[in-house]
Protein backbone atom coordinates (compact mmCIF):
# COMPACT_ATOMS: atom_id res chain seq x y z
CA UNK A 1 0.00 0.00 0.00
CA UNK A 2 1.28 3.32 -1.10
CA UNK A 3 2.25 5.75 1.67
CA UNK A 4 -0.41 8.26 2.45
CA UNK A 5 1.31 10.85 4.32
CA UNK A 6 4.00 12.94 3.31
CA UNK A 7 7.19 15.09 4.44
CA UNK A 8 8.62 18.03 2.53
CA UNK A 9 11.98 18.32 3.66
CA UNK A 10 13.95 21.85 2.23
CA UNK A 11 17.69 22.13 2.65
CA UNK A 12 18.44 26.30 2.67
CA UNK A 13 20.54 27.21 -0.31
CA UNK A 14 21.92 23.29 -1.49
CA UNK A 15 22.48 23.69 -5.04
CA UNK A 16 22.04 20.46 -7.53
CA UNK A 17 25.86 20.23 -7.83
CA UNK A 18 26.54 19.89 -4.29
CA UNK A 19 23.74 17.41 -3.97
CA UNK A 20 24.46 15.44 -6.69
CA UNK A 21 28.74 14.68 -5.91
CA UNK A 22 27.23 14.35 -2.26
CA UNK A 23 24.78 11.52 -3.27
CA UNK A 24 27.24 10.13 -6.00
CA UNK A 25 30.11 10.11 -4.07
CA UNK A 26 28.10 8.97 -0.48
CA UNK A 27 28.99 11.52 1.30
CA UNK A 28 25.69 11.89 2.67
CA UNK A 29 24.34 8.60 3.41
CA UNK A 30 20.66 10.05 4.28
CA UNK A 31 20.29 11.59 0.87
CA UNK A 32 21.82 9.00 -0.60
CA UNK A 33 19.45 6.58 0.58
CA UNK A 34 16.04 8.42 -0.01
CA UNK A 35 18.04 9.48 -3.82
CA UNK A 36 18.56 5.61 -4.13
CA UNK A 37 14.48 4.74 -3.76
CA UNK A 38 13.38 7.94 -6.02
CA UNK A 39 13.53 9.76 -8.98
CA UNK A 40 15.41 13.34 -9.45
CA UNK A 41 15.40 15.87 -11.25
CA UNK A 42 17.27 19.92 -11.55
CA UNK A 43 14.36 22.30 -10.70
CA UNK A 44 13.82 26.29 -10.91
CA UNK A 45 12.41 28.42 -8.15
CA UNK A 46 10.86 32.09 -8.02
CA UNK A 47 12.22 35.34 -8.45
CA UNK A 48 14.08 37.19 -6.37
CA UNK A 49 15.46 33.92 -5.67
CA UNK A 50 15.30 34.97 -1.82
CA UNK A 51 14.82 32.58 1.21
CA UNK A 52 11.49 34.66 2.21
CA UNK A 53 10.18 34.57 -1.28
CA UNK A 54 11.12 31.09 -2.30
CA UNK A 55 9.60 29.98 0.96
CA UNK A 56 6.43 31.46 0.84
CA UNK A 57 6.34 29.98 -2.56
CA UNK A 58 7.05 26.65 -1.88
CA UNK A 59 4.64 26.39 1.35
CA UNK A 60 1.92 27.93 -1.05
CA UNK A 61 2.57 26.92 -4.31
CA UNK A 62 2.14 30.25 -5.49
CA UNK A 63 4.36 32.41 -7.74
CA UNK A 64 5.02 35.85 -5.58
CA UNK A 65 2.07 37.77 -7.48
CA UNK A 66 -0.13 35.69 -5.82
CA UNK A 67 1.61 35.33 -2.18
CA UNK A 68 2.93 39.21 -2.36
CA UNK A 69 6.31 38.29 -0.24
CA UNK A 70 8.93 40.03 -2.57
CA UNK A 71 12.36 40.30 -0.90
CA UNK A 72 14.60 40.35 2.20
CA UNK A 73 13.90 43.77 2.58
CA UNK A 74 11.62 45.91 0.44
CA UNK A 75 9.35 49.23 0.61
CA UNK A 76 6.03 49.34 2.43
CA UNK A 77 3.81 51.54 -0.01
CA UNK A 78 1.04 51.55 2.60
CA UNK A 79 2.66 52.15 5.62
CA UNK A 80 5.65 54.27 4.37
CA UNK A 81 8.68 52.26 5.64
CA UNK A 82 11.54 49.64 5.03
CA UNK A 83 10.50 45.69 6.02
CA UNK A 84 13.43 44.05 6.92
CA UNK A 85 12.84 39.95 7.13
CA UNK A 86 17.29 40.20 7.99
CA UNK A 87 18.71 36.84 6.71
CA UNK A 88 18.02 34.67 9.69
CA UNK A 89 15.56 34.42 12.95
CA UNK A 90 18.48 33.52 15.30
CA UNK A 91 20.79 36.78 13.73
CA UNK A 92 17.37 38.64 14.14
CA UNK A 93 16.90 37.63 17.76
CA UNK A 94 20.49 37.81 18.26
CA UNK A 95 20.94 41.87 17.19
CA UNK A 96 17.51 42.26 19.10
CA UNK A 97 15.91 44.34 16.79
CA UNK A 98 12.76 44.39 17.88
CA UNK A 99 10.47 45.71 14.69
CA UNK A 100 12.54 43.20 12.32
CA UNK A 101 11.41 40.59 14.72
CA UNK A 102 7.59 41.12 14.44
CA UNK A 103 8.30 42.18 10.93
CA UNK A 104 9.92 38.21 10.24
CA UNK A 105 7.94 36.25 13.05
CA UNK A 106 4.45 37.94 12.63
CA UNK A 107 3.68 40.30 10.57
CA UNK A 108 4.95 38.86 7.55
CA UNK A 109 2.86 35.70 7.90
CA UNK A 110 -0.18 37.63 9.15
CA UNK A 111 -0.43 41.18 7.10
CA UNK A 112 2.55 40.56 4.15
CA UNK A 113 1.97 36.92 2.81
CA UNK A 114 -1.86 37.01 0.96
CA UNK A 115 -4.61 36.18 2.01
CA UNK A 116 -5.30 35.25 -1.93
CA UNK A 117 -2.49 32.39 -1.07
CA UNK A 118 -3.51 29.17 0.97
CA UNK A 119 -0.39 27.22 2.80
CA UNK A 120 -0.61 24.03 2.91
CA UNK A 121 -0.62 24.19 6.53
CA UNK A 122 -4.07 25.69 5.82
CA UNK A 123 -5.11 23.48 2.91
CA UNK A 124 -4.48 20.92 4.97
CA UNK A 125 -5.97 21.74 8.47
CA UNK A 126 -9.29 23.22 6.67
CA UNK A 127 -9.65 19.37 5.28
CA UNK A 128 -9.08 17.94 9.40
CA UNK A 129 -5.45 16.87 8.55
CA UNK A 130 -2.96 17.65 11.03
CA UNK A 131 0.05 19.98 9.58
CA UNK A 132 3.37 20.10 11.01
CA UNK A 133 6.38 22.38 10.73
CA UNK A 134 9.76 22.53 11.68
CA UNK A 135 11.51 25.71 11.50
CA UNK A 136 9.84 27.47 8.35
CA UNK A 137 9.76 31.01 8.02
CA UNK A 138 6.54 31.08 5.82
CA UNK A 139 4.05 29.09 8.96
CA UNK A 140 0.59 30.40 8.35
CA UNK A 141 -1.95 28.31 9.54
CA UNK A 142 -5.31 28.02 11.98
CA UNK A 143 -4.11 27.76 15.64
CA UNK A 144 -3.03 30.40 17.41
CA UNK A 145 0.47 29.48 19.36
CA UNK A 146 2.07 31.82 22.34
CA UNK A 147 5.28 32.37 22.08
CA UNK A 148 7.69 31.28 24.67
CA UNK A 149 9.99 34.59 25.03
CA UNK A 150 9.05 36.39 28.58
CA UNK A 151 7.00 39.79 27.71
CA UNK A 152 6.50 38.89 24.02
CA UNK A 153 2.61 37.81 25.07
CA UNK A 154 1.70 38.26 20.87
CA UNK A 155 0.28 34.93 19.84
CA UNK A 156 0.88 33.67 16.23
CA UNK A 157 -1.12 31.42 14.21
CA UNK A 158 0.76 28.14 12.90
CA UNK A 159 -0.39 24.74 11.94
CA UNK A 160 -1.72 22.30 14.50
CA UNK A 161 2.28 20.94 15.36
CA UNK A 162 4.52 24.34 15.33
CA UNK A 163 7.72 24.40 16.23
CA UNK A 164 9.95 27.19 15.32
CA UNK A 165 13.65 27.87 16.41
CA UNK A 166 11.98 26.99 20.31
CA UNK A 167 10.55 30.58 20.31
CA UNK A 168 6.87 28.41 19.29
CA UNK A 169 6.72 24.81 20.47
CA UNK A 170 3.52 23.21 20.01
CA UNK A 171 4.78 20.27 22.36
CA UNK A 172 7.36 19.60 24.78
CA UNK A 173 9.61 17.64 23.00
CA UNK A 174 12.90 18.25 24.96
CA UNK A 175 14.71 19.54 22.40
CA UNK A 176 17.38 21.63 23.08
CA UNK A 177 18.29 25.14 21.57
CA UNK A 178 21.27 27.12 21.32
CA UNK A 179 20.56 30.37 19.48
CA UNK A 180 23.56 32.03 17.77
CA UNK A 181 25.26 28.44 16.77
CA UNK A 182 24.40 29.14 13.02
CA UNK A 183 27.59 27.81 12.24
CA UNK A 184 27.78 24.88 14.01
CA UNK A 185 24.46 23.69 12.61
CA UNK A 186 22.43 24.38 15.99
CA UNK A 187 18.93 25.26 13.81
CA UNK A 188 19.62 21.85 12.02
CA UNK A 189 20.20 20.07 15.23
CA UNK A 190 16.79 21.12 16.96
CA UNK A 191 15.23 20.41 13.75
CA UNK A 192 16.67 17.06 13.76
CA UNK A 193 15.44 16.26 17.64
CA UNK A 194 11.86 18.48 17.21
CA UNK A 195 11.92 15.33 13.89
CA UNK A 196 12.94 12.55 15.76
CA UNK A 197 9.92 13.14 18.34
CA UNK A 198 7.21 13.92 15.43
CA UNK A 199 7.84 10.96 13.40
CA UNK A 200 8.65 8.11 16.35
CA UNK A 201 4.94 9.38 17.06
CA UNK A 202 3.58 9.56 13.41
CA UNK A 203 2.01 12.95 14.58
CA UNK A 204 1.06 14.36 11.56
CA UNK A 205 -0.26 14.21 7.91
CA UNK A 206 2.43 16.31 6.27
CA UNK A 207 5.84 17.22 7.67
CA UNK A 208 7.45 20.88 6.91
CA UNK A 209 11.11 19.95 7.82
CA UNK A 210 13.01 23.39 7.01
CA UNK A 211 17.10 23.29 7.79
CA UNK A 212 18.53 26.40 7.13
CA UNK A 213 22.27 25.97 8.29
CA UNK A 214 23.55 24.77 5.60
CA UNK A 215 22.67 28.40 3.21
CA UNK A 216 24.55 30.06 6.39
CA UNK A 217 27.95 28.15 5.99
CA UNK A 218 27.49 28.00 1.76
CA UNK A 219 27.40 32.42 2.07
CA UNK A 220 30.39 32.43 4.19
CA UNK A 221 32.75 29.23 1.92
CA UNK A 222 31.29 29.41 -1.03
CA UNK A 223 28.50 27.58 -3.00
CA UNK A 224 30.84 24.27 -3.22
CA UNK A 225 32.61 23.90 -0.24
CA UNK A 226 29.93 23.73 2.51
CA UNK A 227 30.36 20.14 2.83
CA UNK A 228 30.70 19.98 6.38
CA UNK A 229 27.41 21.78 6.70
CA UNK A 230 25.42 19.31 4.42
CA UNK A 231 27.01 16.35 6.68
CA UNK A 232 24.92 18.56 9.08
CA UNK A 233 21.60 18.60 7.31
CA UNK A 234 22.26 14.99 5.84
CA UNK A 235 22.36 14.31 10.19
CA UNK A 236 19.10 16.04 10.64
CA UNK A 237 17.29 13.98 7.74
CA UNK A 238 18.85 10.70 9.15
CA UNK A 239 16.72 11.59 12.24
CA UNK A 240 13.58 11.22 10.65
CA UNK A 241 14.71 7.84 9.32
CA UNK A 242 16.63 6.19 12.38
CA UNK A 243 13.19 6.94 14.40
CA UNK A 244 11.22 5.73 11.56
CA UNK A 245 12.95 2.43 11.96
CA UNK A 246 15.03 2.84 8.78
CA UNK A 247 14.65 4.08 5.21
CA UNK A 248 12.12 1.23 3.95
CA UNK A 249 9.74 2.12 7.50
CA UNK A 250 9.81 5.42 6.64
CA UNK A 251 9.33 5.45 3.01
CA UNK A 252 6.23 2.87 3.95
CA UNK A 253 4.70 5.66 5.90
CA UNK A 254 5.88 8.84 4.13
CA UNK A 255 6.29 10.01 0.65
CA UNK A 256 8.83 12.22 0.38
CA UNK A 257 10.53 15.84 -0.93
CA UNK A 258 13.47 16.71 -0.21
CA UNK A 259 14.33 20.11 -2.02
CA UNK A 260 16.12 23.91 -2.01
CA UNK A 261 14.55 26.74 -2.02
CA UNK A 262 17.22 28.60 -4.16
CA UNK A 263 20.70 27.75 -5.42
CA UNK A 264 23.98 29.98 -4.89
CA UNK A 265 27.05 31.04 -6.87
CA UNK A 266 30.29 32.59 -6.08
CA UNK A 267 30.83 36.25 -5.17
CA UNK A 268 33.50 38.21 -5.89
CA UNK A 269 32.50 42.06 -6.37
CA UNK A 270 30.03 44.15 -4.45
CA UNK A 271 28.34 46.72 -5.56
CA UNK A 272 25.93 49.51 -4.12
CA UNK A 273 22.77 49.83 -6.20
CA UNK A 274 21.68 53.56 -4.13
CA UNK A 275 24.25 54.76 -6.04
CA UNK A 276 24.06 54.40 -9.10
CA UNK A 277 20.46 56.41 -8.26
CA UNK A 278 22.61 59.62 -6.58
CA UNK A 279 20.51 62.53 -7.26
CA UNK A 280 17.47 61.16 -7.82
CA UNK A 281 14.23 62.21 -5.91
CA UNK A 282 10.82 60.31 -4.60
CA UNK A 283 12.69 56.84 -4.90
CA UNK A 284 13.42 53.99 -2.35
CA UNK A 285 16.28 51.28 -3.33
CA UNK A 286 16.30 47.75 -1.50
CA UNK A 287 18.84 45.63 -2.58
CA UNK A 288 20.49 42.52 -0.89
CA UNK A 289 22.53 39.97 -1.88
CA UNK A 290 21.85 39.19 -5.77
CA UNK A 291 18.57 41.19 -6.23
CA UNK A 292 17.74 44.43 -5.91
CA UNK A 293 14.42 46.54 -6.23
CA UNK A 294 14.04 50.07 -6.95
CA UNK A 295 10.62 51.75 -5.69
CA UNK A 296 9.58 55.20 -7.68
CA UNK A 297 7.53 57.10 -5.58
CA UNK A 298 6.33 59.37 -8.33
CA UNK A 299 5.22 56.30 -9.89
CA UNK A 300 5.72 57.19 -13.47
CA UNK A 301 9.90 56.63 -13.84
CA UNK A 302 9.92 53.14 -14.38
CA UNK A 303 11.90 53.02 -17.72
CA UNK A 304 14.25 56.26 -16.93
CA UNK A 305 15.30 54.44 -13.74
CA UNK A 306 15.73 51.23 -15.67
CA UNK A 307 17.99 53.32 -17.90
CA UNK A 308 20.18 54.71 -15.68
CA UNK A 309 21.41 51.25 -15.23
CA UNK A 310 22.70 50.81 -18.49
CA UNK A 311 26.06 50.07 -18.70
CA UNK A 312 26.20 48.96 -14.64
CA UNK A 313 28.43 46.10 -14.71
CA UNK A 314 26.69 44.83 -11.41
CA UNK A 315 23.65 44.69 -13.51
CA UNK A 316 22.48 41.59 -15.00
CA UNK A 317 18.97 42.23 -16.23
CA UNK A 318 16.45 45.21 -15.01
CA UNK A 319 13.25 45.02 -16.00
CA UNK A 320 10.08 46.93 -15.45
CA UNK A 321 6.18 46.68 -16.55
CA UNK A 322 5.08 49.67 -19.32
CA UNK A 323 1.80 49.58 -19.84
CA UNK A 324 1.52 46.36 -18.20
CA UNK A 325 3.90 44.62 -20.54
CA UNK A 326 7.21 42.85 -19.16
CA UNK A 327 10.40 45.30 -20.58
CA UNK A 328 13.80 43.70 -20.13
CA UNK A 329 17.19 45.65 -20.31
CA UNK A 330 20.88 43.89 -20.22
CA UNK A 331 24.20 44.75 -21.80
CA UNK A 332 22.40 42.93 -24.69
CA UNK A 333 19.77 45.64 -25.02
CA UNK A 334 16.16 45.70 -24.85
CA UNK A 335 13.67 42.52 -25.02
CA UNK A 336 12.45 39.18 -24.11
CA UNK A 337 14.96 37.88 -25.63
CA UNK A 338 17.22 38.97 -23.20
CA UNK A 339 15.85 36.79 -20.70
CA UNK A 340 16.43 33.69 -22.87
CA UNK A 341 19.16 32.67 -20.87
CA UNK A 342 17.41 32.67 -17.56
CA UNK A 343 15.36 29.71 -16.53
CA UNK A 344 11.74 30.43 -16.84
CA UNK A 345 13.04 34.13 -17.03
CA UNK A 346 9.81 35.82 -18.79
CA UNK A 347 7.29 33.69 -16.35
CA UNK A 348 9.30 34.79 -13.14
CA UNK A 349 10.19 38.44 -14.08
CA UNK A 350 6.80 39.06 -14.58
CA UNK A 351 5.45 37.07 -11.62
CA UNK A 352 7.94 39.18 -9.79
CA UNK A 353 7.03 42.41 -10.94
CA UNK A 354 3.17 41.78 -10.74
CA UNK A 355 3.41 41.83 -6.72
CA UNK A 356 2.32 44.69 -5.26
CA UNK A 357 4.93 44.86 -2.88
CA UNK A 358 7.45 44.58 -5.82
CA UNK A 359 9.48 47.95 -6.53
CA UNK A 360 9.01 49.15 -9.96
CA UNK A 361 12.32 47.85 -11.48
CA UNK A 362 13.79 44.59 -10.38
CA UNK A 363 17.20 44.25 -10.75
CA UNK A 364 19.25 41.13 -11.12
CA UNK A 365 22.75 41.01 -10.62
CA UNK A 366 25.20 39.92 -13.23
CA UNK A 367 27.50 36.77 -12.22
CA UNK A 368 29.88 37.49 -9.47
CA UNK A 369 28.11 40.32 -8.31
CA UNK A 370 26.52 41.06 -5.15
CA UNK A 371 24.40 44.09 -4.04
CA UNK A 372 25.56 45.80 -0.18
CA UNK A 373 22.75 45.20 2.09
CA UNK A 374 21.39 48.51 4.19
CA UNK A 375 24.53 47.99 6.60
CA UNK A 376 27.34 47.87 3.94
CA UNK A 377 27.00 44.00 4.07
CA UNK A 378 28.01 41.50 1.67
CA UNK A 379 29.79 38.00 1.47
CA UNK A 380 32.91 38.88 -1.69
CA UNK A 381 35.02 35.97 -1.49
CA UNK A 382 31.41 33.40 -0.67
CA UNK A 383 28.43 32.64 -2.10
CA UNK A 384 24.59 34.65 -2.58
CA UNK A 385 21.56 33.90 -4.33
CA UNK A 386 18.77 36.64 -5.56
CA UNK A 387 19.07 36.77 -9.31
CA UNK A 388 17.64 35.00 -12.80
CA UNK A 389 20.54 33.05 -13.31
CA UNK A 390 20.79 29.27 -13.26
CA UNK A 391 23.00 28.79 -10.67
CA UNK A 392 21.08 30.92 -8.28
CA UNK A 393 17.63 29.62 -9.64
CA UNK A 394 18.09 25.83 -9.55
CA UNK A 395 17.44 23.37 -6.77
CA UNK A 396 17.92 19.83 -6.29
CA UNK A 397 14.91 18.00 -6.21
CA UNK A 398 14.20 14.82 -5.21
CA UNK A 399 10.59 12.93 -5.22
CA UNK A 400 9.99 9.51 -3.31
CA UNK A 401 6.97 7.46 -3.33
CA UNK A 402 5.40 10.38 -5.62
CA UNK A 403 6.30 9.79 -9.32
CA UNK A 404 8.35 12.14 -11.54
CA UNK A 405 9.70 15.18 -9.28
CA UNK A 406 8.64 18.90 -9.97
CA UNK A 407 10.24 21.04 -12.68
CA UNK A 408 9.33 23.75 -10.57
CA UNK A 409 9.09 24.17 -6.70
CA UNK A 410 5.32 26.45 -6.92
CA UNK A 411 4.76 22.49 -7.92
CA UNK A 412 5.36 20.82 -4.75
CA UNK A 413 2.75 21.97 -2.34
CA UNK A 414 0.27 20.95 -5.23
CA UNK A 415 1.78 17.26 -5.82
CA UNK A 416 2.04 17.23 -1.83
CA UNK A 417 -1.68 17.95 -1.50
CA UNK A 418 -2.74 15.46 -4.38
CA UNK A 419 -0.81 12.76 -2.50
CA UNK A 420 -2.55 12.76 0.57
CA UNK A 421 -6.20 13.55 -0.81
CA UNK A 422 -6.90 17.39 -0.31
CA UNK A 423 -7.89 19.83 -2.49
CA UNK A 424 -5.31 22.34 -3.95
CA UNK A 425 -6.56 25.89 -3.86
CA UNK A 426 -7.63 27.19 -6.75
CA UNK A 427 -4.46 29.37 -8.18
CA UNK A 428 -2.77 25.90 -8.14
CA UNK A 429 -5.10 23.76 -10.58
CA UNK A 430 -3.18 23.88 -13.39
CA UNK A 431 0.48 23.18 -13.15
CA UNK A 432 3.41 25.45 -13.78
CA UNK A 433 0.43 28.37 -13.92
CA UNK A 434 1.45 32.45 -13.58
CA UNK A 435 -1.53 34.43 -12.15
ZN1 LIG B 1 17.32 30.33 1.39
Amino acid sequence: MPATKAILIVIDGLTPAMFEDAVERGSAPALAALAERGEYRRAVTVFPSLTPVCLSSLATGAYPDVHHIPHLVWYHRGERRLVEYGSSFAALRRAGARRGIVDAIFRMNEEHLSRDAETIYESLEDAGRVAAAVNIICYRGRTPHVARIPGLTRAAHGPRRFFYFNLFESDETGAPFRVGARHLGANDRYAAAVGRWLVTRDGFDVLVYYLPDYDFASHALGPDAAHAALARSDAAVSALIDAAGGIDALLERYAVVLCADHGQTHVERSASLLERFAGVDDLVVTASNRAGMVYDLRGHRARELAERLDGDPATGVACFLEDGELVARSADGEGLDVLAEHPDGVVRALAALRNPNAGDVLVSAAPGFEFADLAGRHHVGGGSHGSLTAGDSEVPMLAVGLGPPPARITDVTPLLLDHVGVERPAYARSLSHVG
